[in-house]
């Protein structure tokens, strides 16, 4: 076993820590005030930034304007950006364009990458998932997606109610899932459609408001009403849809865990700091064991969520499937960054309600970390499946 970062990575790592501590941090205190966290231009100021000092996109390969990065190599990039929500949208490594980027990267045509992938890599754009469907239609349950695509002549028309497909608004395009074959098994029966976001039959009915919001555009709600588009949109193979998404969910959780663990370190940084800073009862807080015991469990825990993603990352890198590695994974480390986060409020007291600090801005986000990406218990469902198995025994 071999715990340690190459030279290169340190370095970068390094770098992008600076650069999200001296550029992307003073920004924070303004993400109230724009409906997408950070104007355009600004966004786009910290783009230009990051490009000249050669740490933008450190996923995607060279010739996409990227640092060529291995999945294993982004673990301590991803989490030096993710000190800030608004790192990785500076870097282009952000949520859901990063596991766009790598699912386009791997299946689209020559025409396809060229007209959706080079401007999502370049940061000129952005774009959406659209998966999941308000009741009765698929959320937990993948295969209760309603959603449908017609064949019609050379064409397919495409009808159904989508919600939640984060950054809709505003993007250039949308990547849609949707049954073309209703007589087989939904996981086999689904595809994935490209489409300009300005095509006619695309209806953004609105920003579904949330809790810790200001994520650039927003988490929408689409009705689809006779899209139409040519067989050249499909991604991949028609019927392929499920396999498709299940490339772009494993590491795409794990990106998501990166992240957040950027954001659950630095809060543990502001309450030890405040604990250290603080008196109460003729000490620091921090002379006080239930305060320790605190900063101990969640350094602990951020620990093990670390060592749990490197080994994920590493299986993933080597061919396998991590089925069960990355539902673990994603149930930690999603469970652990809230738990991380409440303990800092906790010991930061009143200051830590308050928006003087970052802490609650992070607390309201993180909550739905514990239910997109699958929920905590659907994870539990998938391991406990290998766990009886393993016995003989069959899990629903
Ligand atoms: C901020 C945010 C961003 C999102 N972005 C996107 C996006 O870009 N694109 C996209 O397609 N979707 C997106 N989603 C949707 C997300 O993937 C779904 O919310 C998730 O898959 C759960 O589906 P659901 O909300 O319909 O929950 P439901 O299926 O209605 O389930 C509700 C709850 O039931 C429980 N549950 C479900 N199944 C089981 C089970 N087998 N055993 C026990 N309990 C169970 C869980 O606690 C779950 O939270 C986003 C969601 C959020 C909150």
């Amino acid at each position: 076993m071999d715990f340690s970062v190459p030279a290169h990575v340190q370095d970068i790592t390094r770098r992008v820590r600076q650069f999200v501590d001296l550029e992307v941090i003073p920004f924070e205190a303004h993400v109230d005030e724009h409906i997408d966290g950070l104007t355009p231009e600004s966004l786009a100021d910290l783009r230009a930034k990051a490009k000249a000092e050669g740490i933008f996109a450190p996923q995607l390969p060279k010739e996409l304007g990227g640092l060529g990065l291995t999945l294993e190599e982004i673990v301590p990039v991803f989490e030096a950006a993710g000190r800030s929500t608004l790192g990785p949208l500076a870097l282009n490594c952000s949520a859901p364009d990063e596991g766009n980027m790598h699912l386009l990267h791997m299946f689209a045509t020559p025409e396809q990458a060229e007209h959706y992938l080079k401007p999502l890599a370049a940061g000129e754009t952005r774009s959406g998932f659209a998966m999941t469907e308000p009741a009765p239609g698929a959320g937990s349950d993948p295969n209760m997606l309603q959603t449908r695509a017609v064949r019609d002549g050379d064409d397919w028309v495409i009808n159904g109610h989508k919600w939640f497909t984060s950054g809709a608004d505003g993007a250039a395009f949308l990547i849609i899932m949707a049954v073309t074959n209703p007589d087989v098994p939904t996981h086999k029966g689904a595809t994935i459609f490209l489409t300009p976001i300005d095509s006619q039959g695309i209806d953004i009915i609105r920003r579904v408001p949330i809790m810790g919001g200001n994520d650039p555009g927003g988490h929408c709600e689409i009705k689809f009403h006779d899209l139409r588009l040519p067989n050249s949109a499909i991604l991949g193979e028609e019927g392929q849809g499920f396999a498709l998404t299940q490339k772009r969910l494993g590491p795409a959780r794990l990106t998501h865990c990166m992240r957040w663990t950027g954001i659950a370190q630095r809060a543990l940084e502001i309450a030890t700091q405040y604990a250290t800073e603080r008196e109460a009862f003729g000490s620091a807080l921090s002379g006080h064991q239930s305060i320790q015991w605190m900063l101990a469990d969640s350094a602990t825990e951020l620990h093990a969520g670390r060592l749990m993603i490197q080994h994920t990352a590493w299986l993933l890198a080597n061919g396998n499937d991590a089925r069960q590695e990355s539902s673990m994974c994603k149930v930690f480390v999603a469970e652990s960054v809230n738990k991380v986060l409440d303990r800092a409020i906790q010991i930061c007291g009143a200051k830590g309600i308050s928006r003087d600090l970052p802490l609650s801005r992070w607390f309201e986000a993180a909550r739905a970390f514990r239910i997109y990406d699958g929920a905590s218990e659907v994870h539990r469902m998938v391991i406990a499946r290998q766990v009886v198995k393993q016995f003989g025994g069959q899990v629903s």
